[in-house]
This record gives C-alpha cells, sequence and structure tokens, in this order.
C-alpha cells in the first residue's frame, strides 16, 4: 500500500456508517445521563493488557520523554474510568484512541494497531446492568442502521433479540471447541463470561466477573468488560501474583490505598470492529481512512 493507494479508496459510505453508529451510541449514553469525557492519550499509567489468556505476550505501551517523565501511550483507558468514578463520575464514557504494538501476526482481520474504544463505567453497577445496557445498545443500533446497510452494502444483520445467550468460557470452549468456533457457528451475538484476565476485573470465590460480547459470522470479539476491583489489599495481591511492577501502577495504588476507588463495572466497544461487522468488511483496514495493520508501518 502506498500513499495514492490509501487516498484512492472509496471508504465515504463507510464513514457514512460510522457517523451514524457513532451519534446512535453516544445519544442514547447522553440520554440515559452518562457525562462524555475526552480521552487520555499520554499517562503515567495504563492498562497491563496482561495476563489475558488472548495476549501473546506483555505488550510494552510505547513511552515518550515530556518535562522529565516517562508517559506512557494509553493502551485503554480502564484505569483512568477507574479514577473518574472515584471523583464521583457516576456514570461516563469517552471515545478513547488505543495504541497496542503487536506483531505481524496479530493480523487477523481485526487487530489494528490504532483504533477506538468507546469505554464506559458506572458506579455501583453489576456485570447484569452493562451487559443489558450494551444489549440495548447493539439491538437499537442495529434497528438503526438496518434500512441504510441494505442500501449501501445489501447487508442484512442477523437478528439480535435479547437478552442474548451466555456461555462460561469453559462451556464455550467445551461445546465449541474455540471461541472463534463459536463466533462461526452462532447465528446471533453471544456472550463469554469468567475470563481470566487484568487485576482490575473482580473476582468472586474463583469465578471472574466479567464478559465478552461476540459477534457472528466469525468477526469475534467486539467489546469487553466486568466488575472492578477497588480495594487496595486485594489489587496489590493481583498486580503482584500477575508479575506486574507496583511502580507502574504507582498513582493508581496511592488512590486505592487511601480508599477511594469504589465499585463499579464497565464495557468498552471497538468501534472500528463494530463497523467491521455491521457493513461487512472482510479486514479491519477497509473501514479505517489511515489503516494501521499490525506489523504494517502506517503510509499516511
Ligand atoms: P483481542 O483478544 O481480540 O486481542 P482484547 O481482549 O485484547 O482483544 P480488550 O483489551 O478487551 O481487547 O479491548 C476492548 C475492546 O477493544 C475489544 O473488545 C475490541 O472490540 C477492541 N479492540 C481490542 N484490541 C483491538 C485491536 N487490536 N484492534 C481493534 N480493536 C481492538
Ligand atoms: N475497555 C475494557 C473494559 O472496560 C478494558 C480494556 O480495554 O482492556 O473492561
Ligand atoms: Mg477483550
Amino acid at each position: 500500500m502506498n500513499a495514492l493507494s490509501v487516498v484512492g479508496r472509496r471508504i465515504d459510505p463507510v464513514m457514512g456508517v460510522q457517523t451514524k453508529a457513532i451519534a446512535y451510541l453516544t445519544g442514547e449514553l447522553s440520554k440515559r445521563g452518562f457525562r462524555w469525557l475526552l480521552p487520555v492519550i499520554l499517562s503515567s499509567i495504563t492498562d497491563p493488557l496482561w495476563p489475558d489468556p488472548a495476549a501473546g505476550e506483555a505488550l510494552k505501551p510505547p513511552e515518550v520523554e515530556a518535562y522529565g517523565r516517562r508517559l506512557r501511550l494509553t493502551h485503554s483507558m480502564i484505569l483512568h474510568k477507574q479514577m473518574a468514578i472515584a471523583m464521583g463520575i457516576d456514570r461516563l464514557f469517552v471515545l478513547s484512541p488505543n495504541i497496542r504494538l503487536e506483531g505481524r501476526e496479530a493480523d487477523d482481520g481485526r487487530h489494528a494497531y490504532e483504533f477506538t474504544q468507546l469505554d464506559m463505567e458506572v458506579a455501583g453497577s453489576s456485570m447484569d446492568d452493562i451487559m443489558g445496557l450494551i444489549e440495548d445498545l447493539i439491538t437499537g443500533l442495529f434497528r438503526e442502521l438496518r434500512p441504510i446497510l441494505w442500501e449501501a452494502f445489501e447487508r442484512e444483520l442477523p437478528r439480535a433479540r435479547k437478552p442474548f445467550r451466555r456461555f462460561t468460557i469453559e462451556e464455550i470452549r467445551e461445546e465449541f471447541g474455540s471461541e472463534e468456533k463459536a463466533s462461526r457457528a452462532l447465528e446471533e451475538p453471544f456472550w463469554i463470561t469468567g475470563i481470566p484476565r487484568e487485576f482490575y476485573d473482580r473476582e468472586v470465590d474463583g469465578t471472574w466477573r466479567n464478559y465478552d460480547l461476540y459477534l457472528p459470522e466469525g468477526y469475534g470479539e467486539v467489546s469487553s468488560g466486568g466488575e472492578r476491583e477497588w480495594e487496595y489489599e486485594r489489587i496489590l495481591s493481583k498486580i503482584r501474583s500477575s508479575g506486574l511492577s507496583e511502580e507502574s501502577f504507582r498513582p493508581y495504588l496511592e488512590v486505592a490505598k487511601a480508599g477511594l476507588l469504589r465499585p463499579s463495572a464497565g464495557a468498552g466497544i471497538g468501534v472500528e470492529r463494530l463497523v467491521r461487522y455491521v457493513v461487512g468488511a472482510k479486514h479491519i483496514a477497509e473501514v479505517q481512512p489511515f489503516p494501521r495493520i499490525p506489523g504494517v508501518p502506517a503510509v499516511i
């Protein structure tokens, strides 16, 4: 790909769908009393993305030297969402640019190394609350987009009936062999719950209170979320047992130690993955005006 082939693509119809999708989702959240935060791109702390069963090896966020400090580029705003909840912003969302520099092998059509999450968090809420919210957003969006998708892309979205089916990660692997196979076999969006993941997701009696939303037709994961840990001792012990450096989370641990973190739950929807699915694109690069394909340097 060169600059002329990037600029020569006919991507305007996809951007039309993306505009409608973002307008619908942000409009719904605004109507429900959510505060719209602006993104953080440089910070002293970010999501470790580790340990996650899908993570190849621990990703290191790129760093930038600024004012005598090393700041990291945002992997995800999960820790900032918890901080915002600590500030008393009880319902929030943000369209958050995420940088995740993965290798060429991550290029499976749904990974980009720069993408945007519609990331949300609600104080005092449970996994059922957030799963219900995401189901409302997805079914409402499909309803909204159906007519224009048919006209512009001859694309018909499957029915998506609430509540979506729920499976534990063990059930998925036993019944279908893998998450990927389940995504090809099932015909409607479905949930996978109880996924061993990063320290910030809550564990109760050995069960992870978290959830991933998967799309059919092999499109795979489009959203991840969970109830969160808020107690200092639990967070510290999970950071230690994951082999992460405490120093990397110093300001977060300071707030946790002061008892200021609060119970919350949330989720993030990958905007490009959602748009890729609704328009039926093969590769995520087809929905990015400026593609960010893992292992391939950006042309523009
Ligand atoms: P995967 O397992 O597919 O690599 P993940 O579980 O590491 O994804 P999360 O950390 O859960 O991703 O990120 C939240 C959401 O952001 C995902 O559900 C997905 O929609 C989106 N997302 C994550 N990584 C990427 C990526 N590399 N490219 C595009 N979207 C992404
Ligand atoms: N956004 C995700 C969540 O809310 C976390 C992530 O991006 O890693 O759980
Ligand atoms: Mg995930």
